[in-house]
């Protein structure tokens, strides 16, 4: 049994509120001014910090003029308006990598999106490619939430417990390389929150058991769409040992949970739905698959990122609706259809806080050390998680 613990709170976690306010402004200023707001800001140059918006606008789009061919900027949905206006194609985490590994032209993917996004893109881009995360401290709290050695103490525990072949490990999009390669190795799969059932389906023919990693919600979300009992579902938690739970609670159980969340999407309650549909009679109310399992049952739809923005621009001229997703994305939803009502369940303006560190003074500064042969804020991947986590990656694939 491997001892543990003194994991601590992932820093980004505690850094999450950052960037909340009451107030719907969310445009950029410099760089400076946005290093008041207490978290972690990767050090650049000093002559970043001053820069007007219009000027590192102006300077973005020069840098791409002279990269023409050679990058290609990605931009995920969480972005904020000012990166997203200048990416070549905007996505989820899934679709942005398989854009990158699509493109293999372009020499340099710049990744506006958080490291595990960018590692995604290393693991499916030719060896020709170069992958860069504009701002390097632009984690994940809920990657964080599973470093490598405590799931594979984790791993360990259970399987000596119950057969390794008996249990399939499943990873989220949103976990690190090392995790996605560990489940590889384990004959486990990567889902993402569109498959994820699919997944489930596959896992179910492979083994009797799950382990999933590390969003507690989507892992417990789908295996009740699944037709699992809330009784037959356990949540491992990382700080105690054997994850807090009896050795016969592990041996029963048929899907065990890390203890992980997202700090954007566990911000939103029923509360709110039962406020927002008490203000609009005919609300919709859409969510996505990271929420608690009472927001979910409270919500009249439920899906990924592109499942969300593809409901909203079909939906007819004049419906109302009550979206829960980040805030960045949402007021881009409500700008781009101005014929409907939409807005965030969540009075409190709070945008990604590690989505939100790609200021575009960080952009800047990648691409104008690409016009000057200089590489800023690479991202590699070791040569053997890559392996093993191409083969999770793969599993996926082939099921979709
Ligand atoms: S929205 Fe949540 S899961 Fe997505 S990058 Fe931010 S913290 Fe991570």
């Amino acid at each position: 049994m491997a001892v543990k613990k003194n994991t601590a709170m992932p820093i980004t976690e505690i850094e999450h509120s950052a960037f909340c306010s009451t107030s719907d402004q969310l445009k950029v200023k410099t760089l400076s001014e946005e290093f008041g707001v207490n978290v972690r800001w990767q050090k650049i140059p000093e002559k970043y910090l001053t820069m007007q918006p219009d000027e590192l606008d102006v300077r973005i789009s020069k840098c791409k003029e002279i990269l023409q061919g050679k990058v290609k900027i990605l931009g995920h949905h969480y972005q904020r308006d000012e990166v997203i206006k200048h990416a070549d194609f905007e996505g989820d985490s899934f679709k942005l990598s398989k854009e990158a590994s699509e493109s293999p032209d372009a020499e340099y993917i710049v990744f506006c999106g958080v490291h595990f996004m960018a590692e995604t893109a290393c693991i499916v881009c030719s060896d020709d490619q170069k992958v860069f995360l504009p701002n390097i401290n632009a984690g994940c709290s809920m990657a964080d939430m599973a470093p490598t050695d405590d799931v594979l103490d984790a791993w360990d525990d259970i399987v000596s417990l119950v057969s390794a072949s008996s249990v399939v490990p499943i990873t989220y999009m949103n976990s690190t390389a090392s995790i996605k390669a560990l489940c590889g190795e384990h004959g486990g799969i990567v889902c993402t929150s569109s498959n994820a059932k699919k997944v489930f389906e596959w896992a179910f023919s492979k083994g009797d058991k799950v382990f999933f990693i590390p969003d507690q919600h989507l892992g417990r979300n789908t295996a009740v769409n699944f037709g699992i009992s809330l009784e037959d579902i356990v949540v491992w938690n990382p700080f105690k040992p054997f994850g807090g739970l009896s050795s016969e609670q592990i041996k029963k159980s048929k899907v065990i949970v890390w203890q992980g969340h997202c700090a954007v999407h566990t911000r939103f309650s029923a509360q709110q739905i039962v406020q927002a549909r008490s203000r609009y009679k005919d609300i919709n109310i859409l969510v996505n698959p990271e929420f608690p399992l009472e927001v979910e049952e409270a919500a009249d739809y439920v899906g990924s990122t592109e499942y969300i923005i593809n409901t909203v621009n079909k939906a007819a001229k004049g419906t109302i609706w009550g979206v829960g997703t980040e805030i960045s994305l949402v007021n881009r939803l409500a700008r781009l259809n101005p014929d409907k009502t939409i807005f965030c369940l969540d009075p409190i303006v709070c945008p990604c806080s590690t989505m939100y560190r790609i200021h575009p003074a960080y952009l800047l500064w990648v691409l104008e050390g690409l016009c000057n042969g200089i590489e800023i804020n690479r991202i590699t991947v070791d040569d053997n998680i890559k392996r093993n986590a191409f083969v999770a990656l793969e599993r996926m694939l082939q099921i979709n």
